[in-house]
């Protein structure tokens, strides 16, 4: 198997040059400003497009049982929607109920995305209990190839930590050099909040960011920084929405806390009147929520000057049916903004074709940024001579727009709908085979690899 990408532009972090690609088996073996003659299974004419390393979503939900119901992908309609979109990795969090054992929630994973992947995946490990016997069983799942936890400050008595329980865990990950990422928001206030405004008869969606308001957000950060400080773990946090929250992250950065920060791309484009004013608003319901539009510059901004590492989605599909189980309640409703499929290009034509970020850091942060922290680089998030062939040959030149009708989420709505998109994959290629063509999955469910990956953050 054998692929030769012709005179396309090759984008990455450090580097912009116009050169072929070689690729032999599953791994690049020659960059070259001209290959010439070379027998190849595949040759692809990339002139007057660009070439990025496959991109990497760093936090998805595909196999997730939430709030009585599950969300609605399974691993080969994921992996189809993130090729076609230009993610060639992505990376799932395992998510156990507190009475789970942590080792069987890692099977139970590992064993609905194995044989049915398509791209490449790995886990970040959820922990959601801590005592002895979990504590075992987290060392040995270190062992099989995770790298990464996963905390919830929030969702008070499903996957919810106490305090004790994240000082053990930050413990833990600083004596593994596992790198813990975190849901950061005061569960206990959100809990007193959604309390209060459900007695006051305040139950449409519109009042599930009054649920959890800035500050709440800004609060569950504080408390990290707090925890990481004094046990010298490194951290990273999911899904950061709004100034407040960046503002204590950065501070606990300033006085030496190692902590990255993430944000996602619903944070960017949508902001909180897209959950107002009826019911309909309820697609748009996601944890934190939707902010205030002045939020996105801020967000923009640190994503351009590197306070903000990672580009990621949160992928949480819930379908309309499942979103109606919170009609009358907010807190009932199912939370997800499904953008898996839709990331790269919303990013790259609001972004970079927007004048908001730089295309090299467009890489960096959509896929560099995740291989770097979560232990995957250079095998991936890179084009040298031995990294995996995941490559993307983009096309800035398509005209398109989102919607439900077109999408490969399985799902019957997008907030992104009518949303139009300037640029789109032409060829993705995972380790050396296509797997998506101009819109079209072209590749094999199932040839997606579980990625073992080394504790670093030590
Ligand atoms: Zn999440």
């Amino acid at each position: 198997m054998s692929l030769l990408i012709k005179n396309g532009e090759i984008v990455t972090p450090d580097e912009r040059y116009l050169a072929d690609i070689f690729c032999e088996n599953e791994t690049i073996t020659r960059i070259e400003r001209n290959i010439g003659e070379v027998k190849a299974d595949e040759v692809i004419d990339a002139t007057g497009k660009y070439v990025f390393p496959g991109f990497i979503d760093p936090h998805v939900h595909i196999y997730l049982p939430f709030m009585g119901t599950f969300a609605k992908d399974t691993h080969e309609t994921a992996s189809r929607a993130a090729l076609v979109g230009g993610t060639t990795t992505f990376i799932e969090m395992i998510c156990p109920a507190r009475n789970e054992k942590p080792m069987e929630a890692f099977e139970l994973w590992l064993g609905k995305a194995q044989g049915k992947s398509a791209c490449d995946f790995t886990f970040h490990m959820g922990v959601t209990r801590y005592d002895d016997e979990a504590e075992r069983d987290f060392k040995d799942i270190v062992k099989r190839g995770l790298s990464s936890f996963k905390i919830f400050l929030a969702y008070k008595g499903a996957f919810g930590i106490t305090d004790e329980e994240l000082y053990a865990t930050l413990t833990l990950a600083k004596k593994l050099g596992v790198i813990v990422t975190a849901h950061c928001e005061n569960a206990d206030l959100v809990f007193e909040l959604q309390k209060k405004l459900l007695s006051e008869g305040k139950t449409g969606p519109e009042f599930h960011y009054w649920s959890r308001p800035p500050v709440i957000e800004a609060e569950g950060v504080h408390h990290l920084m707090t925890f990481a400080e004094l046990t010298g773990a490194h951290v990273y946090i999911v899904h950061t929405s709004c100034e407040e929250s960046l503002a204590e992250a950065i501070r606990g950065r300033e006085r030496g806390v190692n902590v990255w920060v993430e944000t996602l791309i619903q944070y960017l484009l949508l902001d909180r009147t897209n959950a107002e004013p009826n019911f309909e608003g309820a697609k748009n319901v996601m944890s934190p929520p939707l902010r205030d539009k002045k939020n996105q510059e801020v967000m923009w901004k640190a994503l351009a000057d590197g306070s903000v590492s990672t580009l990621a989605t949160d992928h949480a599909p819930f379908d309309w049916a499942q979103k109606q189980m919170g009609k009358g309640d907010f807190t009932k409703i199912p939370n997800g903004i499904p953008s898996l499929e839709d990331r790269i290009n919303l990013y790259f034509t609001h972004g970079v074709k927007g004048n908001k970020i730089d295309i090299q850091r467009f890489v960096d942060t959509a896929s560099a940024q995740a291989a770097k922290l979560f232990g995957l680089f250079p095998r991936k998030g890179a084009i040298k001579v031995g990294s995996d062939a995941d490559l993307v040959v983009y096309d800035p030149n398509y005209r398109g727009k989102i919607s439900a009708k077109t999408h490969r989420m399985n799902l019957d709505y997008n907030s992104f709908e009518g949303f139009e998109i300037q640029g789109r994959p032409h060829v993705v290629a995972v380790r050396g085979k296509v797997a998506a063509r101009d819109g079209k999955f072209v590749g094999e469910p199932g040839r997606g690899q579980f990625l073992k990956r080394e504790p670093s953050h030590f």
